[in-house]
């Protein structure tokens, strides 16, 4: 064992059904970890350190990694997995990881983690994908939206996103409108290797954040009136941010990332509906595109306070379900299709009436609006077709191959 590494016997056995939610919170328990490994039989977990391990640091970061175990694993039971469309094993030409050619052919650009600059390639494969999915707004009548990248602070508090999501936020702030500390940054800011090399009293106070989900900004621009006509379609485009700390790897995760949503407000009824037809409706365009994917019920990635209880709601009520798209290079050695590994390229989303609840948007009966949302991650759904597919268009399904020339 390195001296960077500190190996945990955790308190109580993480079972394999946990392993992949505990493995991700473990980015998060303390800024020295730059990796988190945990065993097949979910009793050990490895941690690989920025320095070299001692007591004083081992005993903070144990105290913490238990916490969370604790947290995440007692009371936990499996939840059913219901699976409402099995295409994984659509053959696919492809079982090679396409990062490393990307970034060598320059199709791909790393500017900090989990911050890409897409080149020609993958940015024509988006705006394929992209009109895709606004056919499917389309074949909805649904209206179009632009919304701003920025969120302020009381908007998220009102939905209870700082306690359900406090991990991945991102915060927005200025120089604080005064002569001197504008004066005394131009002179002084540099760049070091921890970063901008300025005291955090040079910032204004932070009201502002970089926006996580696109739907959210729809339900606050209708908060606090009735619904009109009693429902609304709506389709969207915009840029996410999800920090996720030394999860944020290749494409699969990033800070800064695209969704385009189509959004429905109005009936439980009405939500439901359109979240099923829309489902149907995708099923062909997959199909189409020769997409190797499943489509399973799941939950958010609540942090470790709320974990178990927002996850057995959501499951219970069935509120999400994603498309998980194959990922072949990341298949372990003699797998069984239930282990083939995947990635989550888009979700059909029920809210119930928390966003109608909590910012007041009625329905003409009186009662809160249902919302829902069908969300697509652009680049995500990018990388699972080149990963299935290859970087050369001549193994690309005929339908991409013809759109694209
Ligand atoms: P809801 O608001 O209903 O909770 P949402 O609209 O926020 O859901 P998610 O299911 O959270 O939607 O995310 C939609 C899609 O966005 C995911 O399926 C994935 O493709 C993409 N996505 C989410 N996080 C990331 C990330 N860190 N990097 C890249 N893509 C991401
Ligand atoms: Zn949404």
């Amino acid at each position: 064992m390195s001296k960077n590494s500190l190996e945990i016997s955790p308190l109580m056995i993480i079972p394999a059904y946990l392993v992949g939610e505990v493995k991700s919170k473990l980015a998060y328990v303390d800024e020295h970890i730059m990796k988190a490994e945990i065993t097949s039989a979910g009793d050990k977990i490895i941690l690989h350190l920025d320095i070299e391990a001692n007591e004083g640091l081992n005993n903070r970061i144990v105290t913490k990694i238990q916490r969370v175990v604790q947290a995440l694993v007692k009371g936990a039971f499996k939840l059913k997995v219901q699976v409402l469309e099995d295409f994984i094993d659509r053959p696919v030409p492809c079982s090679i990881d396409p990062m490393p050619e990307l970034l060598r052919r320059s199709e791909l650009s790393q500017e900090a983690l989990g911050i890409f600059v897409l080149g020609p390639l993958l940015t024509r494969l988006v705006a394929y994908l992209e009109r895709r999915f606004i056919e499917l707004a389309d074949s909805f009548g649904a209206q179009p939206y632009r919304f701003p990248t920025l969120i302020p602070a009381r908007f998220l508090e009102r939905v209870k996103y700082f306690s359900a999501f406090p991990h991945s936020l991102t915060f927005a702030t200025h120089l604080r409108t005064d002569l001197d500390a504008i004066d005394h940054f131009a002179n002084q800011a540099v760049c070091d290797e921890q970063g901008l090399n300025v005291p955090p009293e040079t910032f204004a106070q932070v009201n502002t954040l970089l926006s996580p989900a696109v739907c959210y900004h729809l339900y606050f621009a209708l908060a606090g009136k009735p619904l009109k006509d009693g429902q609304l379609i709506a389709t969207a485009v915009g840029n996410c941010f999800r920090y996720e700390a030394s999860n944020l790897i290749s494409l699969e995760r990033l800070w800064n990332f695209t969704m385009r949503e189509v959004i429905f407000v109005g009936t439980k009824d009405f939500v439901l509906d359109h979240r099923e037809l829309g489902r149907l409706r995708m099923n062909k365009v997959f199909e189409e595109m020769g997409l190797a994917y499943r489509v399973e019920s799941a939950n958010d990635p609540f942090f470790i306070g709320e974990f178990r209880r927002q996850a057995a709601f959501q499951s219970a009520f069935q509120l999400k379900y994603e498309i998980r798209a194959r990922l072949p290079f990341k298949d372990p050695p003699s797998v069984l299709k239930t282990d083939y590994a995947t990635l989550a390229v888009g979700s059909y989303n029920y809210h119930q009436d928390f966003f109608g609840r909590n910012l007041d948007i009625s329905l003409p009966d009186g009662s809160p609006a249902h919302t829902g949302c069908i969300a697509f991650g652009l680049e995500r759904m990018a990388f699972a077709l080149l990963s299935q597919y290859g970087l050369e268009m001549k193994s690309w399904p005929a339908s991409i191959r013809k759109a694209l020339m």
